[in-house]
């Protein structure tokens, strides 16, 4: 396929700001690309989106150039990601679109495909829509045989009925659960259905609005202040946060304390056991923890589709990113942030307050660097960071090359270099056991990469 195609999908879809990068008119052109796609007419597709105040036109103009394509559409209205994967499978649809910019702020807009199986689009499909929408490769229908539009918001009933029902949260015992929604998609389901679930909730920013007015949605510890103050000041149980579109979850331990990301997954993989999924930058603390019960951990890029492809493959029992993006393949293979939220209180219930989970588990000191290397360098970089980095270390255990260079060691210790994937840098990551062993990893990547560059 050619290479001068512009690029509109990055990690997560297509996004940006709205009527620069994404306007409605390259909204309808990946319609109707769309469209064509999946064999056009009588195909399913179902859109949802987020409470972005730009949300609305999208849906209309994608709805409509479906429909011009001969594809009838299943409008979900505003729902959370989870909700739009889920309702693809359970419907029988052809695709799903969300329309969303997750944890970007208001003025951002982007989408996000999904396929029949509820796993979203991978590269090689999105480069196939990039130049359909580049080619203007569509295939409009006459009057006499457009699509249809339906409405199917009442799903949203179905789609919280089986997240409370697999997630096997206990009704019986009641905790207090405070949840921040940031105003995103999340604002209605999430406390409906820990609500239904039994649970004694207390909201934050649950109001649907696209400005975000109580907080950034990005669920970071300097966006999350009032959620840790809440917690604590009226003795709940444990706090939720989401992002913009609710396929991220975070939790609040009882003390007010953010958990770390880490950590928390690492209860979560714990829970399942088996074989789990987490992208190279994610710490050894879960390595440590799966062997200690038996299990193992298979690592992916980084990006969500990357985990939900090995899950597949792997016959995986859970996966994750350390960004709160948790998958669970006995559900759907789209991120939930609301089954994962149901799941961190059945946790609670099961084994005890979140901090002592928490505590119970080993962190080790990280590095994070970065250094400077101009970005028409960084592949002649990388190529010999494959090829000679691995020469300064004798204690190596596994050398992974799927998305930079990580290097693990016998001890479980492990140094990550990776390009930045929008900015001059390429980033050192490396966690150890001891202050000192980091600090001898640190600088033997540090001293490497200078030379190199
Ligand atoms: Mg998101």
């Amino acid at each position: 396929m050619s290479t001068d195609i512009p690029k509109l999908f990055g990690t997560s879809g297509i996004r940006g700001e709205y009527q620069k990068e994404v306007t409605p008119e390259l909204a309808l052109d990946v319609a109707r690309a769309l469209a064509k796609y999946i064999g056009g007419e009588g195909k399913k597709v179902v859109i949802g989106r987020d409470t972005r105040t730009t949300g609305k036109i999208f849906e209309n103009i994608m709805s409509a150039g479906l429909q011009e394509c001969g594809c009838d559409v299943l409008l979900l209205g505003m729902v959370p990601t989870p909700t739009v994967g889920y309702a693809t499978l359970k419907k029988g649809a052809d695709a799903g679109i969300m329309i969303t910019a997750s944890h970007n702020p208001s003025k951002y807009n982007g989408i996000k495909l999904w396929n029949a199986d509820g796993l979203a689009y991978k590269q090689e499909q999105e480069r196939i829509i990039e130049k359909m929408v580049f080619e203007e490769d569509f295939d409009k229908k006459s009057w006499d045989k457009l699509g249809k539009e339906y409405d199917i918001s009442s799903f949203k009933d179905e789609y919280i009925d089986a997240i409370i029902e697999v997630s096997k949260i206990d009704s019986e015992k009641p905790l207090k659960v405070v949840v921040d929604c940031a105003s995103g998609a999340g604002s209605k389901l999430s406390p409906e259905a820990l609500r239904r679930a039994g649970m004694n909730v207390i909201t934050l920013n649950a109001q649907p609005d696209g400005f975000f007015p109580g907080r950034n949605p990005e669920p970071n510890s300097a966006n999350l202040q009032e959620l840790m103050k809440t917690v604590k000041v009226i003795g709940a149980d444990i706090g939720l946060a989401h992002d913009g579109d609710a396929d991220r979850m975070i939790a609040v331990d009882e003390k007010g304390r953010l958990s770390d990301f880490d950590k928390l997954l690492t209860i979560m993989a714990k829970e399942f056991g088996g074989t789990v999924v987490t992208t190279v930058d994610a710490s050894a603390c879960l390595d440590t923890q799966m062997k200690k019960i038996g299990g193992q951990v298979l690592r992916t890029p980084v990006g969500d589709v990357h985990v939900a492809e090995s899950i597949n493959e792997n016959n995986a029992t859970f996966g994750g990113e350390p960004s709160g993006t948790w998958l669970h393949p006995d559900f759907c293979m789209c991120p939930d942030g609301l089954l994962s939220g149901l799941r961190i209180v059945k946790c609670v219930q099961d084994n005890g307050p979140l901090s002592e989970q928490l505590d119970a588990i080993e962190s080790y000191p990280t590095i994070r660097e970065k250094i400077t290397c101009p970005n028409n360098k960084k592949e002649e970089v990388m190529k010999i960071v494959e090829e000679k980095f691995t020469d300064e270390f004798d204690d190596i255990n596994e050398i992974l090359s799927i998305d930079g260079v990580r290097v693990s060691f016998n001890d479980d210790s492990w140094v990550l270099i990776r390009p930045s994937g929008t900015e001059p840098y390429v980033r050192i990551t490396a966690e150890a056991k001891t202050e000192e062993n980091l600090n001898r990893i640190g600088e033997i990547s540090r001293n490497f990469l200078e030379n190199i560059i």
